[in-house]
């Protein structure tokens, strides 16, 4: 076996990009912050999974066996980051006079059709943070005494007991900095966050459980560094998730890290727990679409309901880097799917060859484009240029250049070889004709022009139009008709 190959890897924590060096060799290990499951992911959310499977899929590609491991959030996550508010399934349950347990279901099924549907790779392990209440106490017991101080309304973590809080947001605990209101009483410092939340006297929690410091349930940091540690060890390689989480909770998990390390007398790097730190940055839509909380927000289902093959906005995602901000539009999303269609135009050619090995010298080029574009900090936007200039090579092997398409497409995840011409075919849910309707419609219309009926021709595609569809003759990519 050859060896992994070389990667660099832009990392949050000293803000540059490090060549990847794994914990263990030729091993990646990789967790990202798994999606709150007490409604619908909008479709940045979904943003940041595309990414987290950017890196697995690059990092399978350079030869590393990977773990990756995504966790479910179903309890902890406040509607405050600062401690305050309520949690956000709990309020989900009351509104809807359900039980948490069926909330969380249904929006963790909700949220596994997404990924499937933008070809997110499954990692090795879905963590669901209620599954790991005994091994969350057991590790907040371990360093309560020295990091931890009790209130009337949880246990906290003082963030002073720890060497340089808050290095990874670049803000100290000293500072009040965004978002660090200080909203509960009694707090030593203003950064402390709990670690566990009491029930209040009087009141039932539809999930809570017994621990040292009383009824209650974990703080949502907890969860990230106790299924991280107990799933990949450690040190491990690579933590992911949104920007956001660069400012409040992922500091808050290094710190508990280097609590739990120093506690257990881990040598680990700098005790962050992991040795990357990665964050992608935000979809952004103008409007204001893209806030759970704002009521009405951008969902894959609502692209798919307009008529969007949901690998569209996967090769919107692509299109840009994931540390730039990145705006959603309808006229971009259109533009990424007629992107799409060429590529898939192209791979078609190929449908009937047998895929070989990429030796031929002329291939090497473009592979070792791509190669260099998503080896340098997941280069997406350049290594989808060296994959279609690729699909543009002529008089090269058949069969070698499927091969190498298919390589590269085994990074970018757009099942170019999969995909069909219909299937990319704009098919609005509340268009009022079927397909079949249509096609029966313009088989009338070629007979009519066939026998020179130029009105008969006409008359069709006025109807047509009168109904939503546009008939494109002589369409460079032969589309023969669209749905508007
Ligand atoms: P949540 O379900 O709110 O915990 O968020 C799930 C993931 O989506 C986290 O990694 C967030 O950082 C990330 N995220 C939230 N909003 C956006 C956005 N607009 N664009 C990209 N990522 C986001
Ligand atoms: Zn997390």
């Amino acid at each position: 076996m050859t060896e992994p190959g070389q990667l660099t890897l832009f990392n949050s924590l000293t803000r540059q990009p490090e060549p990847f060096d794994p914990v263990h060799p030729g091993e990646a290990r990789v967790y990202s912050c798994g999606p709150t499951v007490y409604n619908y992911p909008h479709i940045g959310n979904m943003r940041a999974y595309v990414f987290a499977d950017i890196l697995g899929r690059t990092l399978s590609f350079k030869g590393y066996k990977l773990t990756h491991v995504i966790n479910i959030t179903d309890v902890g996550h406040l509607t405050d980051d600062a401690d305050a508010g309520e949690d956000k399934l709990e309020k989900a349950a009351a509104q809807n006079a359900q039980s948490i347990w069926d909330i969380a279901k249904h929006y963790t099924e909700a949220y596994w059709d997404d990924v499937k549907a933008l070809n997110i790779r499954q990692p090795a392990q879905w963590s669901v943070a209620t599954d790991y209440i005994a091994q969350m106490l057991e590790f907040a017991q371990e360093i309560a005494d020295k990091h931890c101080y009790e209130l009337d309304s949880g246990l906290y973590f003082d963030v002073s007991t720890v060497d340089d809080y808050g290095r990874l947001a670049r803000a100290s605990s000293d500072d009040e900095g965004e978002g660090r209101i200080e909203t509960v009483e009694g707090k030593r410092h203003a950064a402390d966050f709990a670690i566990w939340r009491k029930t209040p006297p009087g009141e039932k929690r539809q999930m809570e459980w017994d621990s040292p410091w009383g009824k209650g349930a974990p703080g949502w940091h907890l969860e990230c560094s106790v299924m991280s540690g107990k799933l990949l060890g450690f040190p491990f390689d690579i933590h992911t998730g949104g920007i956001d989480h660069r400012e409040i909770h992922h500091p808050n998990e290094i710190a508990q890290n280097q609590a739990f390390c120093c506690t257990n007398g881990l040598d680990v790097p700098a005790n962050s727990g992991a040795r990357i730190w990665m964050h992608n940055n935000f979809l952004v839509e103008r409007s204001g679409k893209m806030s759970k909380s704002s009521g009405e927000f951008l969902r894959l289902q609502l692209l798919i309901d307009k008529g969007y093959h949901p690998l569209a906005y996967r090769m919107m995602c692509l299109q840009a880097h994931y540390r730039s901000e990145l705006e959603f539009s309808w006229e971009g999303l259109g533009a990424a799917l007629t992107r799409l269609k060429r590529m898939v135009l192209a791979a078609q050619k190929l449908s009937d060859v047998q895929a070989c090995d990429p030796v031929h010298p002329k291939l090497a080029p473009f592979i070792e484009k791509f190669d260099a574009a998503i080896s340098d900090d997941l280069g997406t936007p350049i290594a989808l240029t060296a994959l279609e200039d690729l699909l543009a090579v002529k008089k090269v092997d058949p069969g070698q250049k499927r091969g190498a398409i298919a390589a590269m497409d085994a990074v970018m995840g757009l099942n170019l070889f999969d995909l069909s011409r219909e299937d990319l075919r704009i098919r609005p849910r509340a268009a009022q004709l079927t397909e079949a309707e249509i096609e029966d419609a313009l088989a009338r219309r070629k007979a009519a022009r066939a026998n020179k009926d130029f009105a008969a021709s006409d008359a069709i595609r006025d109807e047509l139009a009168a109904k939503g569809v546009d008939v494109m003759d002589g369409d460079p990519m032969g589309w023969e008709w669209k749905l508007d």
